[in-house]
């Protein structure tokens, strides 16, 4: 079967913040380079978990003047809380006693999604071509085993594989360098990472789970620009996990639950502890008289520095979440995927600079 080509410079795997980031950095440096960014949602932003608290330095440094672009980032944090929750009660936890990697007060509340779709803006007014909705699914190589660039997924097909009237075949998009952004357990970031043995001596990696809901609450129960974690019930000493709650604008509240997925309970049901967490009185009051309206659960990566895989191979790169930039300490993994975005671009364009044959990376 025939399938539709397209050459690009750079195609990147992923419209989150890493993928878009490097989309944005790689033509800051060079306006005439040519970039397509692939990305499965049906628009960009739709398949990110929204309600982050964001650390803005790596957006500091790839637009110095967004408030001025009116970037959506307005709540900036104002007041944080921790409580250890018993089951009845709870004990309120100085934060100037937490690290300082866990203070939030001169971070923002924001929506993530939001965040990407601007960013997305940004990057198609220097040229980026967007396509949402064509999922890639598979990596494309050389016959010398680099990475050629990757397809996109066959449309109209049935439930058992076989075509459909509306049937299409994917397009094959080569680059001369392929750059993967897939976030948490990526399926293309997997299989790279295991044909190219990019994780040889590193620590195994981890994961966790996390759960998202917004909420609209009363506005008696709400304090915008309020940030509150918290750890102990419902689970137990042996299993790691904690809630956070970041109160952002127009009386939302955005609370969610992270448990490591190594917990050692069979009978535990990660979704099951996060309701549960949600009847405790310090919780419950805030949320009486509100109403949920939206939800969402993701994988986390946290097994950081010690795991991070080797982040290059001839042809391609692996940023982000799909390589596991994000900073478990700090429950922030936004930021590090923007710059480990930022930071491939200038890889990418230096090689471009040394060589005019395809890249070798
Ligand atoms: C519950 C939860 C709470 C969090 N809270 C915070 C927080 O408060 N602060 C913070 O800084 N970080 C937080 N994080 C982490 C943060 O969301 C991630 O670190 C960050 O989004 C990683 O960015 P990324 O671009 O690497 O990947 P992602 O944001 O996961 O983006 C990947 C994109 O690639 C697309 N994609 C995947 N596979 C393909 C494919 N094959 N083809 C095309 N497109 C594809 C996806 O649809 C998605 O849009 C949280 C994460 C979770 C799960």
């Amino acid at each position: 079967m025939s399938r539709e080509v397209m050459e690009y410079d750079v195609v990147i795997v992923g419209g989150g913040p890493s993928g878009l980031s490097t989309a944005i950095k790689l033509k800051q440096l060079n306006p005439d380079i040519n970039v397509c960014l692939l990305e499965k949602a049906s628009e960009i932003g739709a398949h990110i978990l929204s309600g982050n608290v964001f650390e803005t330095r790596a957006l500091d440094e790839l637009f110095p003047n967004w408030k001025e672009l009116n970037a959506p980032i307005q709540t900036k944090v104002s007041k944080e809380k921790f409580l250890f929750l018993g089951k009845e009660k709870s004990l309120s936890w100085p934060t100037w006693l937490l690290p300082k990697v866990q203070q939030n007060h001169k971070n923002y509340i924001i929506s993530l999604a939001n965040l990407c779709r601007w960013l997305a803006e940004q990057a198609e007014a220097l040229g980026v071509e967007i396509f949402p909705g064509f999922p890639a699914s598979e990596i494309l190589y050389h016959d010398d085993g680099s990475v050629k660039g990757v397809a996109t997924q066959d449309m109209g097909l049935d439930k058992e594989g076989n075509k459909k009237d509306s049937f299409e075949p994917g397009m094959e998009l080569h680059a001369k360098v392929t750059v993967f952004a897939e976030g948490c357990r990526g399926h293309l970031g997997k299989e790279l990472i295991k044909k190219f043995d990019l994780s040889k001596g590193k620590d195994p990696q981890q994961y966790g789970i996390g759960f998202k809901e917004i909420w609209e609450v009363n506005e008696k129960n709400h304090e915008e620009g309020l940030v509150m974690h918290t750890a102990g019930w419902p689970l137990d000493k042996n299993t790691y996990g904690g809630s956070f709650v970041y109160h952002a604008q127009n009386k939302q509240v955005y609370l969610g639950y992270v448990i490591g997925l190594d917990y050692q309970n069979p009978h535990l049901s990660p979704f099951d502890e996060f309701q549960r967490f949600k009847t405790h009185t310090a919780i419950k009051k805030m949320l009486e008289g509100g109403k949920r309206i939206s939800y969402g659960a993701r994988a986390l990566i946290e097994g950081g520095l010690q795991s991070l895989p080797k982040m290059y191979m001839p042809g391609a790169l692996l940023i982000g979440c799909d390589a596991g930039t994000l900073n478990m300490p700090k429950i922030k993994g936004s930021h590090t995927a923007m710059k480990s975005g930022m930071i491939a671009a200038e890889a990418i364009i230096d090689h471009i600079k040394e060589s005019k044959k395809p890249l070798c990376l």
